[in-house]
């Protein structure tokens, strides 16, 4: 069968701006890209022309090469304007990571309740070793002796390291709000499953939504279980999300996403992401005969064995994709040995 998903996804801007610079998508919104040392080596930053001012939406990390690169925005294209608020699409660093920066300088910071308890949370929450309870996790998943050894002696990965410290207080925003930025007013609806209560924002009587990482173009964004919740169903959430967006897409909105490409073609592309994650339950379903653990399910999940950086965020994936089963009733699950979680699909 011939795949039509390519040309019903458009992309009207095919070059992203390079560091430093901007494009304007829209007038008086303003894209821009941060890099990111990591293997997702970007992200989308915009800001919005609010006439005295900015309004920037999302940040990048706290690393050198992202306040380098606001430097170079904010004495170029920004033409020094002052940034008075920072808008954060959900929790995570490559998002969030400078709003505190922003803030210190006199921006007022505004996202979700659980993105900024989250992120003030994980940033105060400095470990030098893996929590025991982080250990019970890896182990219940099944992870390879070779990255358990390696990481039960290594500093973890800390959001203090990427995010800058976020000062008391933030303008929260709920689902239904209205807000005006760049001459323009957008309705808020909230995303989940990549992240709880992840903000969108959509233009009132306009074509233009900004989706973070709730709605990317390409890649598929990351749903993940932690140690912090471990029977978490986040797919459940990323469904649900879904479903509630699409009654309000069209062809003719533009995207503009956290990372990629903005893009027309929303309701293809929505309709996409769900079915990604049917057909990855149902090769998973097939791969369940037999009793696995959530790190033998990469293949069925992601079409290869994943080795390196990704290896987490594979690992953390599956066990959402196991967690959804399960609360389905689709699986049961036990203890083997180590404390390794083995799942097995249960025939009715
Ligand atoms: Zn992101």
């Amino acid at each position: 069968m011939t795949d039509l998903s390519a040309a019903q996804i458009r992309f009207p801007f095919p070059d992203a701006p390079a560091p430093g610079t901007a494009t304007e998508v829209a007038e008086g919104v303003l894209w821009m890209r941060i890099p990111l040392p990591w293997a997702l080596d970007h992200v989308n930053v915009y800001a919005l022309d609010d006439g005295d001012g900015w309004t920037l939406v999302d940040t990048g990390a706290d690393i050198d090469i992202c306040r380098k690169t606001w430097d170079a925005l904010l004495a170029g294209p920004l033409g020094y304007r002052p940034v008075r608020r920072v808008v954060v699409t959900h929790h995570h660093p490559d998002h969030i990571g400078l709003a505190g920066w922003f803030q210190q300088q006199g921006a007022e910071l505004i996202t979700t309740r659980t993105a900024w308890l989250y992120a003030r949370m994980l940033v105060l929450d400095v470990e030098e070793r893996p929590a025991p309870e982080t250990l019970a996790y890896w182990r219940g998943a099944g992870m390879a002796p070779e990255v358990y050894a390696k990481r039960v002696t290594a500093r973890p990965y800390n959001f203090a390291d990427v995010v800058a410290p976020l000062p008391l207080g933030y303008t929260r925003i709920v689902e239904g709000d209205r807000i005006r930025m760049g001459g323009r007013d957008w309705i808020i609806r909230m995303g989940d499953g990549h992240a709880p209560e992840h903000a969108t924002f959509w233009e009132v009587g306009g074509d233009l939504v900004i989706g973070g990482d709730q709605i990317l173009p390409g890649i598929s964004a990351n749903i993940g279980v932690h140690a912090s919740e471990p029977l978490a169903d986040p797919l459940s959430e990323w469904m649900a999300a879904c479903a509630r967006l699409e009654p309000h897409v069209s062809e003719r909105q533009l995207v503009l996403p956290g990372h990629k490409l903005p893009f027309k073609g929303l309701p293809h592309r929505l309709r996409q992401m769900v079915d990604n994650h049917h057909g990855a339950l149902d090769r998973l379903r097939a791969h369940l005969a037999q009793p696995r653990t959530a790190c033998q399910c990469f293949v069925p999940l992601f079409g290869r064995e994943i080795s390196g950086d990704a290896y987490g965020l594979a690992m953390v994936e599956s066990v959402a994709h196991l967690n959804h089963l399960l609360k389905l009733g689709e699986v049961r699950r036990w203890r083997g040995e180590n404390d390794v979680w083995l799942w097995q699909r249960v025939d009715r």
